[in-house]
């Protein structure tokens, strides 16, 4: 099969041998992946993970148990053991002994075919289509800052980065009472979201300096944790959603003096984004840029490191 490969920061289109389901998981042909910040990352170094890159996606079960067989599934990323003190304790997102789709020990979606443990899969409901299903995994861990905060009318809360994550994340607290300002310095994703009446501020206009209640940075970029404990008000919260592979050059001390709550936030619930999707309560589908075949991986890639694109999609079986 064709797969997208990246090895010591190259990136090639090559074949692969098709994978095989092992015991308790199924092969998925994957329908299209999406192309997202991390993968961008990955490319530069962050976690030096070698392989088939991808971890968005949406597909069809082909060989898996009866319930799954020829049905449309999105997938959670990370596989895990089931047994450590992590996965016991109910956190298994956090296992010792994970891997992760296409970021760390397992091949990724950027092919034909992928395999996936069966209890990682989640049937896409019928009114969703492929082009919005394949937002499941970033739309997530949009929700995942939810459940890390405690929203209320008064919250003043700021969206930092406007790019793939941050118009999600923007559009999953504009469905809550709360002051939302979403803050970025593209034109073209702000003006995206002032058409959905969320209120926005480009970066270079922002005025309320040191007086948000949450800050939620998802810059992707090491300038992102300085950027956002300069918003913050004494005793608010920053939740960092940036990983890249370029290490954040702050002072810390405001974090200290200004007794600033810091939280990290990774993946979150598939239930509540595929509920999202079929709601129509997100939209996902003004932020694709491009659809673009496997073959075309190469170029795809760069195309979504380019700031006027927003999200980059791959067909992977045309
Ligand atoms: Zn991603
Ligand atoms: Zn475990």
């Amino acid at each position: 099969m064709r797969a997208l490969v990246v090895d010591s920061g190259k990136l090639s289109l090559r074949d692969e041998p098709t994978p095989t389901a092992s015991a308790g998981e199924v092969l998925i042909k994957v329908s299209l992946a999406g192309i997202c910040a991390t993968d961008l990352e990955i490319l530069k170094g962050y976690g030096g993970f070698k392989g088939i890159l991808g971890h968005e996606f949406v597909g069809v079960v082909t060989i898996g148990p009866d319930a799954l067989i020829n049905k449309r599934v999105v997938g959670e990323i990370n596989c895990v053991c089931g047994r450590c003190d992590m996965c016991t304790s109910g956190l298994s997102s956090h296992c010792r002994r994970r891997t992760v789709l296409g970021i760390q020990g397992r091949p990724g979606v950027f092919a034909e075919f992928v395999t996936l443990p069966e209890r990682n899969c989640h049937l896409v409901p019928d009114g969703v289509t492929d082009a919005e299903a394949v937002f499941t995994e970033p739309l997530a861990a949009a929700y995942q800052v939810l459940r890390q905060i405690k929203l209320e009318t008064k919250t003043s809360i700021a969206v930092i980065g406007t790019g793939r994550l941050g118009l999600l994340v923007a559009q999953v607290l504009a469905q809550f009472p709360c002051r939302l300002t979403a803050v970025g310095r593209n034109p073209r994703t702000l003006d995206l979201l002032d058409r959905k009446r969320i209120r926005t501020s480009n970066v270079t206009e922002f005025s309320h300096w040191g007086e948000q209640d949450v800050v939620i940075e998802c810059t992707g970029s090491p300038e992102g944790l300085p950027l956002a404990m300069r918003m913050v008000r004494p005793k608010g919260t920053i939740i960092l959603k940036t990983t890249c592979a370029t290490p954040t050059p702050a002072d810390l001390t405001p974090l200290v003096v200004n007794e600033i709550s810091l939280l990290g936030s990774r993946c979150g619930p598939f239930s509540d984004a595929l509920g999202a999707l079929a709601r129509k309560q997100v939209d996902v589908q003004s932020m694709i840029s491009k659809q673009m075949p496997l073959s075309e991986g190469v170029a795809a890639m760069s195309l979504a490191a380019d700031p006027n694109h927003i999200k980059i999609l791959l067909a992977c079986n045309t």
